[in-house]
């Protein structure tokens, strides 16, 4: 979102999507910038509400376009400089460091961001004071009344303003199809406490690698119950160092152990964190569940408790994973409904949203943050509260919104849309879907590793066969070396990770992407197909 008046532009969060499983070969999805690159001169800052990567997950891609400063919290731009360093755009990018309830100044905006609590630390909301009023952008938010870093919802904030009046409130709508309130993230914490008091062996617990009041959590508890602690996953090392780093999560003494000490740890001494809640094929827990992790192994009568959200979409993967795990006659825990609840979500819900309405009392209300369905039903909820809420405009990502004096409306549009770019790149766009696959093949081709593998016995019933289309290897022992590689992959893998051709399929993939670019510097599109005989 930007918001202009005027020769000056600010953005508000700069996130990313990871593609659905439709966007073949495509790592990551990005918003198109044209309008703020059209407008470059005018572009001031890019302000940030917290951490996630819906959030900062596009900052290296925006910020090779327009090189402004990024503002947000403290524990936001650790997340952001480990992002910029990632890309080596750290040393070239001014960050700017803000503090909740402390006003700062771009161009002709003050901004004022409000401490409010959700899944992550150290989230604001903003306050943008314009020449024409405030407008008022929650970021992503819940109210928990008892977080568990303390840093309470700043509720008195939005009361001040609701009485010296808001333009236009901007308001989550993740969770608005949800009646009631959000539990606190405490509610978590029963769970946890029942699941140490119940677990004999080993303990593997996994969330996202942002959840921080989880991390903490968890570390608390193991602790108490006389558990070491073991990170497992990159993302979760670096996340948990920031967290002790700033100060939102203490690591007693000798607590932590390096996942190659887990071999000679007692089971029952153990806790395990590791990353890959959504049953991602590469992720550490969906290794360590074929045994395919160089550390973490799930035993019989060991205890994995997934929490986190199943992200729709991701179901089949994370049902695959969860089935390998009971395959191992472990416990494992995850959200089905149940009280006390594994997981609770970082978003307000009905009742939530309607307090902050109606502290508020915006002239205007523009629901943010949704599907089309959530930001229309949250309009609808919004339009029924007619003594807190003036006007409802409902508007979607591209549309403009001009305020004057005499209002609001609808001026037009600007192209917004979706970019898909290829990790470990910066620079390579893929403007559209279509563009992306032509180019692939007109350039690169294609290459189909093909694999027959028999469905009973998980065998490997003939050497793999390697198709190539459009594609030019150069050297002539190139099908070779791939059909070796492929042999080699598959022997290296367990029969059930040989039985799961989600896993199987990106083992090959990633195997032969390296392979072929070291080769002939080229990237073809890589489709192994496995063929069940
Ligand atoms: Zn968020
Ligand atoms: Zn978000």
């Amino acid at each position: 979102m930007a918001v202009r008046w005027g020769d000056d532009i600010i953005v508000i969060d700069a996130g990313l999507m990871f593609p659905e499983a439709e966007l073949l070969g495509v790592d990551i999805v990005v918003p198109d910038i044209s309008y703020l690159i059209e407008n470059r001169r005018y572009v001031r800052a890019i302000v940030l509400t917290h951490g996630h990567e819906d959030h900062i997950g596009a900052l290296p891609w925006m910020l090779s376009e327009l090189n402004v400063p990024v503002w947000g919290t403290e524990f936001t731009l650790a997340y952001v400089e480990d992002k910029l360093d990632e890309h080596e755009l750290l040393d070239q990018t001014d960050l700017r460091e803000i503090r909740p309830g402390e006003s700062f100044k771009i161009g002709a905006f003050t901004i004022h961001p409000i401490q409010v609590t959700h899944s992550l630390v150290d989230c604001v909301a903003l306050a943008i004071h314009t020449p024409l009023g405030v407008l008022l952008h929650t970021g992503d938010f819940k109210v928990d009344p008892t977080p568990t870093d303390n840093r309470l919802f700043d509720l008195h904030a939005f009361a001040e303003y609701g009485k010296e009046g808001v333009l236009a409130l901007l308001q989550d709508s993740t969770n608005v199809e949800r009646k009631g309130f959000t539990p606190s993230e405490r509610a978590v914490r029963r769970k946890f406490e029942e699941v140490f008091a119940r677990t004999e062996r080993r303990l593997f617990i996994s969330c996202f690698s942002s959840s921080i009041h989880r991390i903490k959590l968890a570390v608390e508890l193991a602790w108490e119950h006389g558990r070491n602690v073991v990170f497992v996953g990159r993302s979760m090392v670096s996340s948990a160092e920031i967290a002790e780093d700033l100060g939102y999560m203490e690591i007693p003494q000798g607590l932590l152990l390096s996942p190659g000490e887990m071999r000679n740890t007692p089971p029952e001494k153990l806790c395990v964190l590791i990353s890959g809640t959504q049953g991602e094929p590469m992720s550490a827990l969906s290794r360590a569940a074929v045994d395919s992790h160089k550390h973490a192994r799930i035993e019989k009568g060991d205890t994995v408790v997934l929490s986190s959200r199943i992200i729709p979409g991701n179901e089949k993967a994370i049902y695959r994973m969860v089935d390998h795990l009971f395959r191992r006659q472990a416990h494992v825990i995850y959200e089905d409904g149940s009280f006390p609840p594994v997981h609770v979500s970082g978003h307000a819900s009905q009742e939530e949203l309607k307090l902050i309405l109606n502290l508020v009392k915006p002239k205007y209300f523009i629901p943010i943050h949704g599907e089309y369905r959530q930001l229309a039903l949250h309009a609808e909820l919004a339009a029924a509260m007619r003594g807190a809420v003036g006007n409802v405009l409902l508007i979607e990502s591209g549309d403009i919104l001009e305020f004057d004096e005499l209002g609001a409306r609808k001026a037009g549009r600007v192209n917004a849309g979706r970019v898909c770019i290829d990790s470990g790149s910066r620079t390579d766009v893929v403007e559209d879907l279509v563009i992306k696959d032509r180019r692939h093949l007109s350039e690169d081709g294609i290459v189909l590793p093909i694999i027959a593998i028999n469905k009973l016995s998980g065998r490997v019933e003939t050497s793999p066969e390697i198709v190539t289309r459009g594609f030019e290897p150069g050297e002539d022992g190139f099908a070779e070396g791939a059909r070796q590689l492929v042999m080699q992959t598959l022997e290296v893998s367990s029969e059930e990770e040989k039985a799961d051709y989600g896993v199987i399929k990106e083992k090959i993939r990633a195997d032969l992407k390296r392979y072929i670019s070291r080769q002939t510097q080229k990237r073809p599109l890589i489709m192994p197909v496995i063929l069940e005989i």
